[in-house]
């Protein structure tokens, strides 16, 4: 057995997963977090049907049903001409125990995992502690690490650089980070108000195609939440002002009613994969490894299966029953993959159909949507990527480099 503990970059939502599933099994974690609490932001709010199955041996799902909100159908709609394809949730009924889309915010989910993390003797985490650089050796790695008190130094067997988009760790392993980031920022904003006295028939989750200003309107269990685009000549200030804000929301809602702001933040939206998802014992997983537009709900949600993935490839190391290489050879195939042919694929199809601003082109797209949605054959397919089981199914989870043949190529 190794005597070092395997230590986590980031207490995130990736982070924490990664912390559970491995000291439920008996490894040894340390988890470094540069803040001095667990991320309270509530931004991603969606548990895809895929992910829930992927977290069903944790013991975590009901829980996070309680807490929770079930989001039964997902509509398109056009802002000036109406609703144009919903795809209902209940065509996956036989497919899956989970037939919706489960609306919670991630701050919930890191607080119920980091509720269990405190008490497990397993697991060591350490706030106000930035990792800032490692040194990797054919034994381990050495990990330098911010604290208040100064700069400390730790030994580990593999370093998971769980530390979100900005990653330190992939910078420092001068991994690749390609792809684009969109011109525009978005502003997200959480209102105590339902919005649907304002729009009849709107569901739990919405994707409001406009060439000027798409919207995103989406229920979580305390709040409604819109997204919208904010031009880039808007100074951060300027579209973070309460005037403006409810100016927004009063418009595309079609009211003089004042909206109660529980939450807005202003963020870049990026497309972006790197190159490779690990360098000999420092992996790369959830948003260090890939970041995507949310349209979709897919970052949380696949950086969580990066995270199983992982895990299960990590316990084999640990265990010395596999051959490392391998198994870290395939995670980085298997869910760049996954990053590039699902993720990529389903929010840009997502975005482009929201923004397009191309009158024929749009015209195109939503005609698409909307012969998709009416086609039970072809909108089950989607519903089945878009929730995130396909890629488990046509690409694995985990699986030892062996039996990884078996699966689509
Ligand atoms: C405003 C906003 C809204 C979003 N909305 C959605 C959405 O609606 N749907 C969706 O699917 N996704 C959404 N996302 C993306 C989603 O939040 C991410 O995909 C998800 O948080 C990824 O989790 P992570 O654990 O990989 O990274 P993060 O959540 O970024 O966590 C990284 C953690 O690492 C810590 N850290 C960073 N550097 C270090 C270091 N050097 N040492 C130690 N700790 C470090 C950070 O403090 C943080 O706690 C949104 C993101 C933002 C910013």
């Amino acid at each position: 057995m190794e005597k070092d503990p395997i230590i986590i970059a980031g207490a995130g939502p990736v982070g924490v997963t990664l912390a559970e599933i491995l000291s439920s099994k008996g490894i040894p974690v340390l988890l470094f977090e540069k803040n001095d609490v667990p991320n309270r932001e509530w931004r991603a709010s969606t548990f895809h049907a895929g992910t829930l199955e992927l977290l069903e041996e944790t013991g975590l799902v009901e829980e996070l049903i309680q807490r929770g909100l079930k989001a039964d159908k997902v509509q398109y709609r056009d802002r000036k001409n109406g609703l144009f394809a919903e795809f209902d949730f209940a065509m996956l009924k036989d497919e899956t125990k989970y037939p919706y889309r489960l609306q919670c915010s991630q701050a919930t989910y890191v607080e119920v995992v980091f509720e269990r993390l405190r008490k497990r003797p397993l697991v060591d985490i350490r706030f106000e502690s930035e990792v800032v650089d490692f040194i990797q050796d054919d034994n381990g790695v050495t990990v330098i690490v911010k604290t208040p008190k100064g700069k400390e130094t730790y030994r580990t067997p593999y370093l998971l650089g769980t530390d979100g988009g900005r990653s330190t760790i992939r910078k420092k392993l001068g991994v690749t980070f390609e792809g684009y980031t969109h011109e525009e920022r978005w502003m997200l904003v959480g209102t105590t108000r339902p919005f649907d006295q304002y729009i009849s028939d709107l569901a739990y989750v919405n994707y409001i195609a406009d060439p000027k200003e798409f919207l995103f309107i989406l229920r979580v269990p305390d709040a409604w939440r819109i997204l919208f685009p904010v031009p880039p000549h808007v100074k951060d200030e300027d579209a973070l002002n309460e005037d403006t804000i409810q100016r927004t929301m009063q418009e595309a809602l079609n009211t003089k009613d004042y909206f109660p702001i529980v939450e807005n933040t202003i963020y870049k939206i990026h497309q972006r994969v790197a190159g490779k998802f690990y360098e000999n014992r420092v992996v790369l997983v959830g948003d260090a490894a890939h970041l995507n537009s949310p349209m979709g709900g897919l970052g949380l949600n696949s950086g969580i299966h990066d995270a199983v993935d992982l895990s299960k490839r990590m316990i084999r190391i640990w265990e010395r029953t596999t051959n490392a290489k391998d198994e870290l050879d395939m995670y980085s195939t298997v869910r760049r993959k996954v990053a590039i042919n699902y993720v990529k694929e389903i929010s840009e199809k997502n975005t482009s159909t929201l923004k397009e601003e191309n009158q024929e082109q749009r015209a195109k797209l939503q005609k698409d949507m909307a012969d998709l949605a009416n086609d039970p054959i072809r909108a089950k397919q989607w519903m089945l990527r878009s929730a995130m089981i396909a890629s488990v199914r046509e690409q694995g989870i985990g699986e030892p480099p062996s039996r990884q043949t078996s699966f689509q190529s």
